[in-house]
Order: C-alpha cells, then sequence, then structure tokens
C-alpha cells in the first residue's frame, strides 16, 4: 500500500476517532492528542520589533477552525505596518497570506465559503472576515473590492491572541471566508492572497474591452506583482508581453514568468529614450495595455508614454499611499483617449477564481513557485522581515517545519 494512503487513512481514523471523543464532550472534533497545550504567535509589540509569544490553546467554538499553520507570505502591507505602525494596530499578530491545516473544528462547519465540504487535515487559507455590508459580502464578480474589510493578521489583539498567520496555531472564528485548497501544494496556497491581487488587476483591465489575444502589453516592475501580473496575462492567451524594470535579475525571471521581451529602464536615460526601447521591443509599436505595478510615482508619470493612442492603463502599483503623481491631462490622457483603471486588492469571486489560475499557470509551465525565493522558520521572523525591507529575493516566506 502506498505511504500516503496509509497517511489517509490514518488521518480519516483519527478524525473519526476525535469526533466521536468528542461527540459526548466539547462539541467539537479534532485530531486526537496531536494539540499542544499552547500556540506561539509571532507579535509585533514595537516598531521594527517582533517577539514570539506563547498563549494557552484557544477554546474551539461550534462555528470554529483551529488550523496549525505550515506557512505564511510576508506581504508589502506586513512590512510597512512593522516599519510605520501606519494602522496603529501595535501589538499585532501580522501576517495575512497564509495556509495550514485544520486541525480542530466546531460541530456547526461543514463547508468552506464556496460551499466544498471540510474536513480534518484539509488544507485551508482566509480571505477576509465578514462585516455586515451587503456589497461585499456578496459573491460577486467585480461588486466590491474586499479592501475595507477585516482580514486576519491585520486584526486589533484580543484575549485569543491567535488573529495572524505569522504563528504555530491560528483560530479561524465563524464569520470568516475560509477556503478548501487541499489540492494545492505549500508554496502555491502562500502565493494564493497576491495572485488573487493580479486576477483582479486584469478582471478590471478587461472591463476596458481593450485587451485582445494578440494585443501588446506591457508590465512596468518586475517584483512578485508585476511577475504574477505576466503569468496571469499568460493564462489568458496574452503573448506579446514586454517587461520594464531596473534590475536585470528581476527582468530574467519575467521571461521564465512568459514575457517576451524585457526593457532595463536603467539603460535609457529620459522617459522619451525609454519609451523608445518599449516601442522597439515591441517592433515599432506602442503597447494597447500597459499594467503599473510599481509604487514609484515617477512610473506612473511614465507610462503613459509606452501607451498608443486609445490604448488603455490600469495601475495597480499604489497598494498604500505612495504620493502625488504628475502626468499632463491633455498629452497623456485627453489627445490620446487613453482608458485608465485603478485596481485594490480583489474581490471574494476573484479569491475563488485565482485557486484555478495557479493550476493553469503551472498547466503551461509557469514557474510561480520560484516567486518563493526565502523560506524562514517563526524565530526568525525578524530577519525574514528584514530581507524583505532590504528587496533582497522576491516573495519572502515563513514556514514552519
Ligand atoms: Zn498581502
Amino acid at each position: 500500500m502506498e505511504q500516503n494512503k496509509i497517511e489517509e487513512i490514518v488521518k480519516k481514523v483519527l478524525g473519526e476517532l476525535g469526533a466521536n471523543v468528542s461527540a459526548s464532550g466539547t462539541g467539537t472534533a479534532s485530531v486526537g492528542g496531536a494539540i499542544p497545550q499552547t500556540a506561539h504567535v509571532a507579535m509585533l509589540t514595537g516598531i521594527e520589533k517582533m517577539e514570539i509569544k506563547e498563549f494557552p490553546m484557544p477554546t474551539v467554538g461550534d462555528d470554529d477552525i483551529l488550523v496549525k499553520v505550515e506557512g505564511c507570505g510576508i506581504c508589502g502591507t506586513d512590512a510597512h505596518e512593522y516599519r510605520k505602525d501606519p494602522f496603529g494596530l501595535i501589538p499585532v499578530a501580522l501576517g495575512h497570506e497564509g495556509t495550514g491545516e485544520i486541525v480542530k473544528m466546531g460541530k456547526n462547519v461543514k463547508t468552506d465559503s464556496a460551499g466544498k465540504p471540510l474536513k480534518l487535515g484539509d488544507k485551508v487559507v482566509t480571505c477576509m472576515i465578514f462585516k455586515d455590508n451587503p456589497d461585499i459580502t456578496m459573491y460577486d464578480l467585480n461588486k466590491q473590492n474586499v479592501g475595507g474589510a477585516d482580514v486576519y493578521g491585520l486584526l486589533p489583539d484580543d484575549d485569543v491572541h491567535l488573529n495572524g498567520w505569522f504563528s504555530d496555531y491560528i483560530l479561524i472564528r465563524g464569520g470568516s471566508t475560509v477556503f478548501n485548497v487541499s489540492d494545492l501544494d505549500l508554496y502555491s496556497r502562500v502565493l494564493i492572497e497576491p495572485c488573487a491581487v493580479l486576477v483582479h488587476a486584469v478582471e478590471r483591465a478587461k472591463l476596458t474591452n481593450i485587451l485582445r489575444f494578440n494585443s501588446r502589453v506591457v508590465v512596468q516592475g518586475c517584483g512578485p506583482i508585476g511577475l504574477i501580473c505576466i503569468a496571469v496575462l499568460r493564462t489568458l492567451g496574452i503573448e506579446n508581453i514586454v517587461a520594464v524594470d531596473g534590475e536585470e535579475k528581476r527582468l530574467a525571471f519575467a521571461k521564465e514568468m512568459g514575457a517576451g521581451k524585457t526593457v532595463n529602464f536603467k539603460e535609457h536615460k529620459g522617459i522619451e529614450a525609454l519609451a523608445g526601447a518599449v516601442k522597439d521591443a515591441f517592433g515599432g509599436k506602442e503597447a494597447d495595455f500597459a499594467f503599473q505595478c510599481t509604487g514609484s510615482p515617477a512610473a506612473h508619470s511614465n507610462i503613459y508614454k509606452f501607451i498608443r493612442n486609445g490604448g488603455g492603463l490600469c495601475e495597480l502599483g499604489f497598494f498604500i499611499n505612495g504620493g502625488d503623481a504628475t502626468i499632463n491631462p491633455h498629452f497623456d490622457l485627453c489627445a490620446k483617449e487613453i482608458t485608465l483603471v485603478g485596481s485594490w486588492v480583489y474581490t471574494l469571486r476573484d479569491y475563488a477564481t485565482t485557486f484555478d489560475f495557479i493550476k493553469r499557470a503551472k498547466a503551461i509551465g509557469l514557474p510561480l513557485n520560484k516567486l518563493v525565493t526565502h523560506a524562514f522558520p517563526l524565530e526568525d521572523i525578524d530577519e525574514a522581515f528584514k530581507t524583505n525591507i532590504r528587496m533582497e529575493g522576491l516573495k519572502i516566506a515563513v514556514i514552519n517545519k
């Protein structure tokens, strides 16, 4: 018998044991005896100050899910909070790009937020925590992004404390969005949240009605966001992609991710020369559409020069306030009749769509998992954040073992 078959059976038996034992007790199902008395949470307790705190394992209510955390990516938002506490959340358990395995769940929990059955041992991710805004909670494409909703990893501390994914356990409370993603490997699951940002951005871009199979598309900025953007475009059948960045290593990765040509902006002095280089890369034509994936105001000002008359632009680089950018409304927007869309976070529908995007990207050979360039254990979380801030590598993750 195969090893994983045996594990499956053991898991099932343990699961049933847990369920039976608890049927007469707490009303929750759990994997018998495997859960420790305490959990460890990386708390941001001051500016650039992470401490691993130990808390008693909380009671799992009838609608709750206890998850043993396997890993969590560091997001730009986490780094922002770590450096400056702009959200005023300290002390806070950070980490929202996390995933792990269900080890205990309340008796009312039967399915995930998409209706897929949930059982012990399933791998899950969370999205937002429901509030009473029907526009956010409705499962409607582009109805409203979840930007105003609560998420684990950006919650005020409370008496449960297990509120972020930089930890060994997290308590998912009833009313949260949770998805069963057992069919994805660990790194793919860590990448779901940033990928959802791009699935949403491309959905926004499609609303302009300019993107076509043979469109010339420029992607400016080849950090994780720009690189995933290229991958999403490739899964849509868009192949004429030029990537722009200032680092050769990132540009080389952009090619692996599916960009046909690359332009290093450091090799071109001034916007005229840079626009000329982008045009050359498209064989003497301007781009039909552009994605702006950097947080640089100058990059926003420049990108209009890459786009043809009647073309489109999706601005998604300013996840946080990066300051004002200057454009010339006459030359850049009106005279060229540019169709501009902004994009921020994602809708719930985009989140669920992302699971399929990841499978499709892998099926056509795109090396998505290579985006995770660094994996640190929880106790080295400070070094993980510092690596992120030094802008080394691409996606920095905390991986529990
Ligand atoms: Zn994020």
